[in-house]
């Protein structure tokens, strides 16, 4: 898998995982202002009619001129949970496939819980089925971790699998909840 490109805006707040195509059409309009880390590939273009090739060196990090908008986190899903979670079921602690986990509201969706990141927990389907519509208190099943929500950074962090070094540090330093890696 080809690693992607940090894409910050003028105030450092991250807005997307680029690829690196992308990363040199937004260099070749002039529009980065600045970039960090040591570079992450180099794109190799046409060839001139001197027979040199052209080639832009993309970095790890790129911020990039624009209107500053707030980005939010986005909803839930359940690869994000689990990626929160690092494949753990958070009522036995052990680590699990995918396909051996699922998502528990620990406010039971039918008493009301609602499905935002705060309310649900990685369960294994065995935990999960054991608990069924009760709270942790009435399964007598306690919960390993508290569940919050990423901030914007470590969002970014679990979106994606193949986070560069330079990326990491960056994001790490605006980390709020410790990320089990
Ligand atoms: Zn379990």
């Amino acid at each position: 898998m080809q690693a992607k490109i940090l894409k910050l805006n003028k105030a450092g707040s991250p807005q997307a995982w680029i690829d690196y195509e992308e990363a040199a059409l937004v260099a070749s309009k002039g529009l980065v202002l600045w970039t960090m880390g040591d570079m992450a590939s180099v794109l190799r273009g046409g060839y001139s009619h001197d027979g040199a090739r052209s080639q832009i060196e993309i970095p790890a990090i790129i911020a990039v001129e624009g209107r500053v908008k707030e980005k939010s986190v986005p909803r839930i899903t359940n690869t994000l949970l689990f990626s929160r979670d690092a494949y753990l079921c958070l009522y036995c602690g052990k680590q699990f496939a995918r396909c051996d986990l699922s998502r528990d509201h620990v406010m039971p969706r039918s008493r009301g819980g609602p499905d935002i990141w705060e309310n649900c927990v990685t369960a294994c389907k065995r935990c999960n089925h054991h608990k069924n519509d009760r709270t942790p208190e009435e399964a007598n099943m306690k919960l390993l971790a508290v569940p919050f929500a990423p901030n914007l950074y470590e969002w970014f962090y679990l979106s994606n699998r193949r986070v560069l070094v330079d990326q990491m540090d960056y994001l790490k330093t605006r980390f709020k909840n410790v990320l089990v890696a």
